[in-house]
């Protein structure tokens, strides 16, 4: 855990949020500006800032935070509508939170422009 990071006080209960998942490697919660209908952030339980901070040790919880999103989006039931998985590194691609994590987004017609 980071002390000054949002998503490590969520994990540690510090910070309230709406959980839809947790297991012992990762946890999913509501993203408190949501963009879409679901839109649901998915993050190791182990701080890493980003995706530049990853290493090999941590291939198990990365292949985790897809099979959490597929569980989910079949949970909120955007599973045959679609839904995309978005992975922000840097400030450059727009992240703001450094604690690495995935978006899910899905529950309506999502553009098809990447960036
Ligand atoms: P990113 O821009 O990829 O770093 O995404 C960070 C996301 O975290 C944004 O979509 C924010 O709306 C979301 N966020 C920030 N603070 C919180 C919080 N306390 N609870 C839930 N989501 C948050």
């Amino acid at each position: 855990m980071k002390d000054d990071c949002i998503f490590c006080k969520i994990l540690e209960g510090k910070i309230p949020s709406q959980m839809v998942y947790k297991d012992e490697k990762v946890t999913a919660f509501h993203d408190v500006h949501p963009l879409a209908p679901v839109h649901i952030l998915i993050v190791p339980n182990q701080h890493i800032d980003d995706l530049n901070g990853v290493t090999s040790g941590d291939e198990s919880s990365l292949g985790h935070m897809f099979t959490t999103a597929k569980l989910i989006a079949e949970k909120e039931g955007i599973q045959d509508s679609g839904y995309r998985v978005v992975v922000n590194t840097g400030a450059g691609a727009g992240q703001t939170v450094f604690h690495l994590h995935m978006h899910l987004l899905g529950g309506k017609q999502l553009s098809n422009k990447l960036c």
